[in-house]
């Protein structure tokens, strides 16, 4: 589980997140919702541990992760613009997460090949990075964000570089992962029909605030106010 308690960030004079209570439960999939500058990767990357809070406290199981450094967080991720190493081959890549934390041959090469099952790309374990189409790319990323076991998987805008045949396919093939490997996962997108689809939950973000946080339906059909409303509803 993960925990924020009235997490805040600031930029300067700016409050870009503000008071962020959420609780986050094992294998729920939760996914930020908002606009574009409402703060959505700004709290991703304090759960990431890419930028330190201002305040507030976060939990990870039962203990507080604010001054654990990114890489003992057990986190896994994925971005937008993949973030593949160009040299590497794509076996070399998903093994990536596992060589920074010498883990043996054997071991690693099991967990690769499970890794490439996952996201059905085995047969591309020797190609090169710019020799995958985007799509390809993306499940490369992705078998490389889950290849440690993370406790969590954090997504920012994954699906943004594809076009949309493809967006809708990874849609599928990110929610069919998620629920094989029962994975906790925090979702970032501005895209209301990917948030309303994939989610578990939609924590609805604007201005640095948690609006509401609901189900698809309720916030479909209850939204808590005229922004949830007009960004999630029919009018959209
Ligand atoms: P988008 O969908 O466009 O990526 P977002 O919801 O993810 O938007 P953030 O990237 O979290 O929004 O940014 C929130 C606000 O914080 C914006 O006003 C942005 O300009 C500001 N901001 C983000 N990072 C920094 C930084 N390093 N220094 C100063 N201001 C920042």
């Amino acid at each position: 589980s993960l925990e924020m308690k009235k997490i805040q960030k600031w930029y300067g004079a700016l409050h870009v997140v503000r008071d962020f209570d959420l609780y986050v439960e094992p294998g729920e999939f939760l996914t930020f919702l908002g606009p574009s500058g409402s703060g959505k990767t700004t709290a991703l990357k304090m759960i990431a541990g890419f930028e330190p809070p201002s305040g507030g406290d976060m939990l990870l199981g039962p203990r507080s992760i604010v001054d654990v450094p990114p890489y003992e967080r057990g986190i896994g991720m994925v971005f937008q613009n993949y973030a593949l190493f160009p040299h590497m081959t794509v076996a070399e890549n998903v093994a990536f997460p596992l060589t920074v934390r010498k883990v043996g041959r054997a071991e690693t090469e099991e967990k690769v090949l499970r890794a490439l099952q996952l996201v059905k790309m085995v047969e591309y374990r020797d190609r090169y990075p710019n020799q995958l189409s985007g799509g390809q790319q993306q499940r490369i990323a992705l078998a490389r964000a889950v290849v440690f076991n993370p406790s969590i998987l954090l997504m920012d805008e994954p699906l943004g570089a594809l076009d949309r045949n493809l967006r809708e396919h990874m849609k599928i093939e990110i929610m069919r992962i998620q629920d094989e490997l029962n994975m906790t996962v925090v979702f970032v997108t501005h895209d209301q029909d990917e948030a309303l689809t994939m989610s578990d939950r939609v924590a609805v973000i604007n201005e640095g605030r948690l609006v509401q946080v609901a189900d698809s339906r309720s916030l479909y059909y209850s939204p808590q106010d005229r922004f949830v409303a007009s960004f999630v509803g029919e009018s959209n």
